[in-house]
């Protein structure tokens, strides 16, 4: 298995810190509104990535938190609290909305087929892990209390900014959107690992702390959630390209500061959906969710089909035409497989082979589209249908596209309604050549499929049986 690791920015080889086995992490959503299909671009992606290291043998145990309090407007401590946000919008309280899209989240991926990770944690479940790293920050001198909020301090590392050679301006660009400056901070990039002293008088959700009532911040939440359920030490941590900074880059800083020791060795990002205008984000107002596609007849499995044949490490453009397009071809191949028999023996060796390339193709960095042209080379085959149909289910089980259930109906009638067409239009040629045994045995075959035709006046029309 070979994986780009943003942290040194090369393709490795994956190794694991222990043989067989992966601990993954993957932020998870903030729950103040429906995600949009540009979040769960990033969710399906990583959902492939655990499904091909399944696939290659690892047992993976995979780690989501669910962010119901903490997260600001600005990722970097400044602006609005997204959560106050989502409440004040809809009348409801900080709990309720998160109950409802923590709700609203998982359906959208139950119906993108993205399996839910083995531990989901909201962050409101682990307040006293927080408090606990925080001390242990405080005690090591990573951290100090200034305007009654506890804050990290950047200055203490030799290297901060561990995803690379980027200049500050181009780092501080998630940095902007609000640019009151925070007094309290001691240097630039400090951030906040605990609030008392809360810009907002209305602050719902407060905890007692040693520094007073307060409420942590986003960053520190990754790190003790990781920490609490996969150790001191991980091997794959995951999320939007977005992440890297300022959130990844804190939760490394404050992970190692506290642990004293390297923590998570594997660092996946997922590049942006945009659409014409830029990066898909919330806060543009109206935003494309699944619900939306499916409000407009489209299966959401056809996204999911659009984000594979892309590479993860590219910026992907949505548009309605290229969806279209990704959603004739997805109905097509359903169809094709549908119409595989399931004859012959399965070929064991064939399969053991078959999965082997399929392991090589998207083992190479996620190489989905890769994985994509195999399924292809499958049908085309000349082997046996039954194990075309094992090889394409063992496929199925990392593109999770539904690719053996049966076709629904409307899919069938359009396969069925172009085969009927074209015999007519045969059997009226045959009529035309005065072959009436040809026109006849047409008749034959449709009538063997249940299709009876009517030679009307205003032409031939059939129904079925
Ligand atoms: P949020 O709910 O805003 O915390 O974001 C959830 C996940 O979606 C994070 O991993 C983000 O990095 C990711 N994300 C945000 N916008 C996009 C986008 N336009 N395309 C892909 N991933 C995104
Ligand atoms: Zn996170």
């Amino acid at each position: 298995m070979k994986l780009y690791n943003s942290l040194t920015k090369n393709v490795e080889e994956f190794v694991t810190n222990e043989p067989g086995k992966v601990s993954m992490y993957t932020c998870g959503p903030t729950v103040y509104h429906f995600a949009h299909i540009g979040n769960l671009r990033s969710y399906i992606c990583e959902d492939v990535l655990e499904k091909i290291l399944r696939f290659s043998g690892y047992d993976v145990k995979r780690v989501m938190n669910i962010t119901d309090v903490g997260h600001l407007a600005s990722d970097a401590d400044t602006g609005e609290d997204k959560m106050l946000k989502g409440a004040k919008r809809e009348h409801k309280s900080v709990m309720e909305i998160a109950a409802f899209y923590t709700e609203a989240f998982f359906k959208d991926c139950a119906s993108l087929n993205i399996k839910t990770p083995d531990v989901v944690e909201p962050a409101t479940n682990c307040i006293p892990e927080f408090i606990n790293m925080i001390e242990g920050l405080l005690e090591k001198g990573y951290a100090y209390k200034a305007g009654e909020n506890v804050y990290f301090d950047t200055s203490k590392l030799k290297n901060y900014y561990v995803f690379g050679n980027q200049n500050e301006d181009e780092l501080m660009v998630g940095v902007r959107d609000d640019v009151t400056e925070d007094v309290n901070k001691r240097n630039k990039n400090d951030f906040v690992l605990w609030f008392t002293k809360s810009k907002f008088e209305d602050q719902a959700l407060k905890w007692e702390s040693p520094w007073g009532v307060g409420y942590p911040g986003w960053h520190i939440e990754c790190s003790c959630i990781s920490m609490k359920h996969l150790g001191e030490k991980i091997d794959l941590h995951c999320g939007g390209v977005d992440n890297m900074f300022p959130h990844h880059t804190n939760e490394i800083a404050q992970s190692e500061s506290y642990l004293g020791h390297k923590w998570c060795n594997y660092w996946f990002h997922v590049h942006h959906l945009n659409d014409e205008t830029g990066k898909m984000s919330k806060s543009k107002g109206e935003f494309l969710t699944v619900s939306l596609l499916e409000k407009k007849g489209y299966d959401p499995l056809a996204y999911r089909m659009f984000v594979l044949q892309s590479h993860y490490r590219k910026p992907l453009t949505f548009s309605w035409e290229t969806l279209e397009q990704t959603a004739a071809t997805y109905k097509k191949l359903r169809n094709r497989i549908a119409a595989i028999e399931n004859d012959g023996s399965v070929d064991e060796n064939a399969l053991k082979e078959w999965h082997e390339k399929f392991a090589q193709a998207v083992g190479n960095d996620c190489n989905t589209a890769m994985g994509l042209t195999l399924l292809y080379d499958v049908i085309k085959s000349e082997l046996s249908g039954a194990t075309k149909r094992s090889i394409i289910e063992d496929y199925d089980t990392v593109l999770s596209l539904d690719l053996l259930k049966p076709v629904e109906e409307e899919a069938v009638d359009d396969e069925l309604k172009s085969f009927v067409e074209m015999k007519i239009a045969e059997r009226a040629e045959a009529k035309k050549a005065k072959d009436f045994a040809k026109a006849d045995a047409i008749r034959a075959e449709l009538a063997g499929r249940g299709i009876v035709i009517k030679d009307t006046r205003e032409g031939v029309v059939w129904s079925r049986e």
